[in-house]
């Protein structure tokens, strides 16, 4: 109730590689090429402004704008792209189960 709304340009961008897409469409099927299980229909609206963001292009004067990193498969997003990382692996867990980032090819030696 409190506050003034911030301003956010969200980003595409991979966990894994760090690479920017344009599109939330584009990351999803970037991320399939590292072996995500991307499903074909993902429920993301478009973000809408709300009291606490809001939503904007580039175009605004960029020292008032956060670059926040968007989840491609739900409306979240996060200051920092690690954030995001956490994000897959506890809300989208299966969409990463086989990544090999998930399932390090290290022989496991925790005796
Ligand atoms: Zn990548
Ligand atoms: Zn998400």
């Amino acid at each position: 109730m409190t506050g003034v709304p911030k301003l956010v340009n969200i980003v595409h961008q991979c966990i894994f590689c760090e690479r920017s897409l344009s599109t939330p469409q584009k990351l999803r099927h970037h991320l399939s090429s590292h072996g995500c299980d991307v499903p074909s229909k993902v429920g993301v609206g478009r973000r809408i402004n709300n009291s606490s963001f809001i939503y904007v292009g580039t175009s605004e004067p960029q020292d008032l704008i956060q670059k926040h990193f968007g989840c491609p498969f739900c409306n979240i997003h996060y200051e920092a792209l690690a954030s995001l990382h956490i994000h897959f692996t506890t809300c989208h867990p299966e969409i990463l189960a086989r990544t090999e980032i998930q399932q390090p090819t290290q022989d496991a030696k925790l005796e």
